[in-house]
Formats: C-alpha cells, structure tokens, sequence
C-alpha cells in the first residue's frame, strides 16, 4: 500500500486522466498477482460432516486425509475452501506441527547410504543413476515423465536381464510412493528397497530369487514437487498438492463416472501412459498418515459394490500384516483392528489412482499406507524400514501366486464377456462371442478411436502405438495390451 501512495504522490501534477490510468495499471496489476497469492499454499482443516449426504459433497470439493467417527482431516487449496464456505460446510483450519530440525536431508550419496536421512533432490537423482551404472545386468532406470517445475519421476526397473530367457514370463510388479509429497516414509522406503535388491542379489538366496523371476518397477517418488516444495535440500516443507496444488490421488479419470474438477495434471499423465504401456499384474501405491493397507474400491463400500477377488484381496492384506506385526505388533493398528479395510468402507473418495488402475489396466492396485506421521523424523526411519521390509518383499512375490483367473478377469463385473485373443498383441485380435452389439474401442482415457458393427469378429491394433486399450460393448469392456 505505501509503494501505491508514494506513486500517486508523483502524479499530483498531472492531469485526473493520467491518474486514473495510473489508478487503472495499479488495480490491473494487483488481479494480475492474485492467482499467485491464490497458489500460494494448501491448508489442513479438520471439519465435523453430518450424514453420508454432506460426507459426499465434502469429498468432491476438499482432499480427504482421513476420518474419525463424524471428524475429517482434509486438505485444500484456497479455492476448495472458498468452496467450502459457499456450500456452507464449516471447517477449522489446522497448523501443521514444525517438527524440520528432525527431517533432515543427506548432502552426498556417501552419507545417504547410512541410511537415517531423507535425500535432497540432487542426491535422490543421482542415487538411482549410480545404482544403474552400478548393477547394469540388474537395474534400469526409466524417466516416467516430468513434474509441473520440470522434476523428474523416475523409475527403477530391476531384474536379471542378463538372463532373458524366462524374461517374457516374468509378471511385472509395481510400486509407487508419495504421491502426496509429504507422505515421506514410502520415498524412503522405495530407496532402501532398491538398495536392497541390488545389494542382495547373489547374496541373499530369497532376493536373489525374486529379482530373478519378477520383473520389478519402483517409482520412490510419483510427486516431486510437493516433496521439494520448500527447495531441492529441504525436505521438511514438503506439501500434499503438487506445484499447481492439486491433489493427484483425486486427479485420475474416474472409471464410475467421477466428474474430474481439474485438468489431468502432467505427472498424472506420464504415470497414465507408462502404466499403460506395461503389463503389471500386481502393484501399490504408497501413502503416509495413517498404517492400513486399502483394498478396492476407494469409491464404494464393501456393499455397495464387493470389487472383484475381494476374499483374495483380504488374505493378501491380512499376510503383509502379519509380517509387519511379527516385528513391531503396534503398527497397521491406527484404523482397524486387522489392519486392512475396503477403501469405500474407510471412507470413499472419488477419482484416485487405485481405482482407475483396478478398473482400466487389468493390474491389481492397493493402495498402502504405511507409516501414522506423514513426516517422519529421520531418527525412526531405520526402524520403519526394519518393520516393513520383510512384508514389502512378500508382497513383491505375491505377483508369483496370482491365480490364472485373476490376471484375465473383468475388473469392473464378473458377468460373462466377450473373450479376444491373442491379448497381448502385435496386430490383430480374433473376438470369440463377439457382441450381437455394437463395440468400440477407446484408449485408457476413454477417448473413442474405433467404432464397430455388431458381430465383428477381428480387429486390427496396426494403426495404434504400443500400450492398453479398451474395446467395450454397451455391458461390458476388455483390455487389450498392444505390444
Ligand atoms: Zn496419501
């Protein structure tokens, strides 16, 4: 305001129209900054909802963190708020707890590899470029896309290529961490677990064995700019949103018709598209703040819709509890008692990774949280690791066991379906009772490229690139993988 009243002060001699466009250059100049004053932070607030109603429009305006009996933690960005308050929905805005002098970074590799400090940008970077050019036989490192400030999401793919006779019948697993930039223990977590397998191969007769017969993919960090919201070496101002302040675990295309209220931001993008032009059978993604492994779906309850393989999927979470209770029986406590739970029954959220990953790929996707403090202190994180390493392990090699049933059937209903083959393809797919129906075929984003007559009985994928597609009839869809 004073740098205002200085400026009209040197126009007190000219003439009102020069001042009133001075007045005008001024105001346009403040509209102009506010969406930066709008961008500038996201805030935790905790609200008291009534009834499943209010529940479901709290859910499609803020992120919910999570839920206690009738009080939610969520986030928003200003906007949501604002949203908030015109829908009348009171909140009350929380302070984040400072706990950064005991969330502190590792400046060199040398001192990361001690393995009791988070690693700054830099050093997470090039840690995984060593472990390439460290193991070349065991690991690669792939680029899945770009964060919205131009940080890299990064990939490690481990197994033993050398040996590439069984590397075709190799299931593809996948982990993913801290989508929600200040869900830090997974990042964590993910470098320690590479570490690990690298470190163990030919050493530790189990690891040895699952990096020979798995093809697995770790992406430590799927949101680099929330986790590097306050710069490159301080990992203590991590944020949830990324650098626009959307919350990516509420930015997926919803396969149950979820309207999504902004743009697919570019590090959701890439992961779409590498996870479409893989063939992962099994994966998790890993989140922070509470400690209960999720199953799908995230936007039902259990009855209102049991999701496919529902008994498999409560043995699998029941076995991961396990292993971590034997070594610490006070963690995965928090929600549950038996420490996983149906994500709709927990609470429902709308447009999330799990869900659209369960839906549209044909890969069976948890979703995984792992750690109540969100930021934990780097002086717990050798314990953590000791805990969940055993069950992070196990859950890789469950991708081993998968029932034949599990990896073709339909992942929305289990009604009966056409059937293609072959699937994978390079070309052409025969359909064996092809629809009395129309059909046609869409890519993972529900955008439609082919139409077809009813009782079509061959389609040729030449024209299309490498990935997922889906061809669907007016009852039911089917995945396709174009190799
Ligand atoms: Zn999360």
């Amino acid at each position: 305001m004073k740098s205002i009243a200085l400026r009209c002060d040197r126009c007190v001699a000219q003439s009102n129209h020069t001042i009133r466009s001075h007045l005008l250059t001024i105001i346009t100049a403040i509209i102009l900054s506010l969406p930066c004053v709008h961008l500038s932070a996201q805030s935790a607030v905790q609200i008291v909802y009534r009834g499943h109603q209010q529940f479901d429009s709290i859910s499609r305006i803020v992120s919910i963190d999570r839920r206690h009996g009738d009080t939610l933690i969520a986030y928003g960005n200003p906007d949501e708020l604002q949203r908030l308050t015109t829908a009348g929905i009171a909140y009350t805005p929380l302070a984040e707890k400072s706990r950064s002098k005991n969330i502190i970074t590792a400046p060199t590799i040398e001192r990361m590899l001690r393995w009791d400090r988070y690693p700054t940008y830099e050093v997470y970077c090039a840690l995984m470029q060593q472990w390439a050019a460290q193991f070349p036989t065991l690991c690669r490192i792939d680029t899945i896309g770009h964060s919205v400030e131009g940080r890299l999401i990064l990939c490690a793919n481990i197994t033993n290529f050398q040996d590439s006779s069984t590397s075709s019948e190799r299931p593809q697993f996948f982990y993913s961490s801290t989508i929600h930039g200040d869900e830090l223990t997974g990042f964590y977590l993910m470098l320690h677990l590479i570490d690990t397998l690298l470190n163990s191969y030919s050493v530790d007769p189990a690891l040895t064995r699952l990096v020979d017969s798995v093809n697995i993919f770790i992406n430590p960090l799927a949101n680099p700019d929330g986790t590097y919201h306050g710069g490159n070496s301080n990992i203590a101002a991590a944020q949830r949103f990324n650098a626009n302040l959307i919350d990516l675990n509420r930015n997926y295309p919803d396969p149950f018709g979820a309207v999504l209220l902004n743009p697919i931001q570019t590090e959701n993008q890439s992961m779409m598209d590498y996870i479409s032009a893989h063939h992962f059978v099994l994966s998790a993604n890993i989140h922070g703040g509470s400690e209960v492994a999720n199953y799908p779906w995230d936007s039902f309850t259990l009855a209102q819709r049991e999701p496919p393989h529902c008994t498999w999927w409560q043995n699998t979470c029941a076995q991961f509890v396990e292993r971590v209770r034997s070594i610490d029986p006070d963690r995965m406590t928090d929600v549950n008692q038996s420490g996983y739970i149906c994500g709709g029954d927990w609470y429902v959220i709308h447009n999330g990774r799990q869900d659209w990953v369960n839906a549209t790929t044909g890969c069976l996707e948890m979703t995984l949280e792992i750690s109540t403090t969100k930021k934990l202190t780097t002086d717990s994180l050798l314990h953590y690791w000791h805990v969940f390493s055993p069950a992070l392990t196990y859950y890789i090699g469950v991708s081993l066991s998968l029932p034949e049933q599990l990896q073709v059937t339909h992942s929305i209903t289990t009604e009966p379906q056409i059937q293609v083959y072959p699937n994978p393809t390079h070309n052409a797919i025969r359909i064996q009772n092809s629809s009395p129906s129309r059909m046609w075929l869409t890519d993972n984003y529900g955008r439609v490229l082919q139409q077809y007559q009813p009782h079509t009985t061959t389609i040729d994928l030449a024209p299309y690139a490498a990935g997922t597609y889906l061809l669907h009839t007016p009852t039911h869809h089917i995945r396709i993988i174009k190799q």
